[in-house]
């Protein structure tokens, strides 16, 4: 954040000075390239990336907008779903659309579930969708953008969806039931079929979220791990998102929505017949869309093809096992459930795993904190088969460093006291201000925390919520302010 307003410049500036300027910019960034990062970039080598930026830079400014104007991007955007549809047992019925991300791809299912309930059950008022309490922010978006009620279930001790109780949820109002393949927060595979036979039994829809599986779980079965069923193999799963962007290996901006046939994925389309501009239909959130995107999509699943995704999934599990296994190795330390592929969380039923990802941070290594219970998270991808012993000797020496007695982490743990003390008597807007004041207090000198532990012990424990959601968007919206 600057304090000085900034205008459009007066005159442009040289392209040398521009450059210069954003790979200085870069500096802070997270580097992602030596594997030390375990979210938000998925990359598989250079030579991909390379044909990526070509296809990309290829089909720069098409506009996927109108497919009539561009039968190439057509002609990509059909092909990649028919390539996903029948990885994921869709053969010859499943339709869909390209999107920006999982989240599109998951706002689309939502919409489609209301717009389903509204021509099919006509006494909805307000449409339900029955989810477990692992899956993914995007379906509270897009109930919070459509008037949806979200129903969440917590899960079962296994952290996968508890069908029971998720049954037991459904009522009259319910258009939808929802499983992931995995979760995003623990990497386990809900049990699909027994969702999708709830879901047959009351007639709802029942959508899969394999965001970050379906482009790797296809795979890893056929390396011969063992993966329940998550597809449309499975009688019941209604429509199914899958992100290219994620283990699709694919340029950032490319997910695909599937729905079992044609016909239910029309309640998705759009169209208006009476605005001055003409005719205007469109498929999915999204007006103009990049046809880099998709065109880069096309690239890589035709690049790697069938082989080039097993290897790369061979050798990410080859480390995945390596890290799971060395984890649960490190005493105090363990993978949560039973984690079929890639993704996974870190819990400690002794130390504060928080203390570790701090400590983890001080070594260069970037892990999401996940809260209920605290875990450090995993995603590992091609970048880390050259780290995993790196890694695993770092965790190693950061839970003997967390546990070291400190005078920084007395002082957190006094803090974290204070607040809990603290927050159980102060009004509401004041807490919000302590955890604000906390997270800058343990932040780097660049805002940008080093040590956060004290700070998620805190937010992990504050009563009120509603509070720290308001702190949070104060957050977002400081965010873009210069
Ligand atoms: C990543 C992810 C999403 C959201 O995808 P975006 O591309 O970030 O919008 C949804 N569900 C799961 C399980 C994910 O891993």
């Amino acid at each position: 954040m600057t304090d000085k307003q900034v205008y459009l410049p007066a005159s442009g500036i040289s392209k040398e000075v521009i450059l210069t300027e954003m790979q200085a910019a870069r500096s802070r960034d997270v580097d992602w390239r030596d594997g030390r990062v375990f979210s938000l970039v998925f990359k598989a080598n250079d030579d991909v990336t390379g044909l990526l930026k070509d296809a990309y830079g290829m089909f720069f400014s098409e506009n996927g907008l109108n497919p009539t104007a561009f039968p190439s991007l057509r002609r990509f955007e059909t092909e990649v779903i028919a390539m996903v549809g029948n990885l994921l047992g869709g053969q010859g019925t499943a339709a869909g659309n390209m999107t920006t991300g999982g989240t599109e791809s998951i706002l689309m299912a939502m919409l489609t579930a209301r717009e389903w309930g509204r021509a099919t059950r006509p006494k909805i008022k307000q449409p339900e969708v029955v989810l477990p309490s692992s899956a993914h922010p995007a379906f509270d978006k897009a109930a919070h953008y459509f008037g949806l009620k979200l129903v969440r279930v917590p899960v079962g001790d296994d952290l996968r969806a508890d069908v029971a109780a998720m049954r037991r949820a459904v009522n009259m109002d319910t258009v939808l039931v929802v499983g992931s393949a995995p979760s995003y927060p623990h990497g386990v595979v809900d049990p699909i079929a027994d969702i999708a036979a709830l879901a047959q039994e009351r007639k709802l829809l029942c959508h899969v979220d394999a965001c970050v599986g379906g482009m790797m779980l296809p795979f890893v079965r056929r390396l011969g791990y063992p993966v329940p069923d998550f597809d449309f193999t499975v009688p019941g799963v209604t429509s199914i998102s899958v992100d290219l962007h994620k283990y699709g290996y694919a340029a950032k901006g490319a997910s695909v929505i599937l729905y079992r046939d044609k016909a239910l994925r029309r309640y998705q389309l759009f169209a208006t017949t009476d605005w001055a501009g003409g005719i205007y239909a469109s498929p999915t959130m999204t007006g103009t869309r990049p046809g880099g995107a998709i065109a880069a999509a096309w690239a890589i699943m035709n690049y790697l093809g069938e082989r080039g995704y097993l290897q790369i999934a061979a050798e990410v599990m080859r480390t995945t096992v390596r890290l799971r296994d060395g984890v649960n190795a490190i005493d105090g330390l363990r993978i949560l459930g039973n984690p079929p592929m890639s993704v996974m969380a870190i819990a400690s039923d002794r130390d504060n795993v928080y203390e570790i990802g701090d400590e983890m941070s001080v070594r260069g290594w970037q892990l999401d904190r996940q809260q209920f219970p605290p875990t450090l998270h995993l995603t590992v991808n091609y970048a880390h088969t050259a780290v995993a012993d790196a890694f695993l000797m770092d965790l190693a020496q950061s839970v003997i460093a967390a546990r070291q007695p400190s005078l920084r982490r007395s002082g957190n743990e006094a803090a974290v006291k204070a607040a809990r003390g603290a927050a159980k008597v102060l009004p509401g807007r004041l807490v919000s201000g302590l955890t604000g004041r906390a997270s800058a207090l343990f932040g780097g000198d660049d805002g940008l925390p080093q040590r956060s532990a004290a700070m998620y012990g805190m937010m992990g424990t504050l009563p009120n919520r509603g509070d720290l959601h308001e702190l949070v968007l104060d957050l977002l919206s400081s965010f873009t302010e210069s």
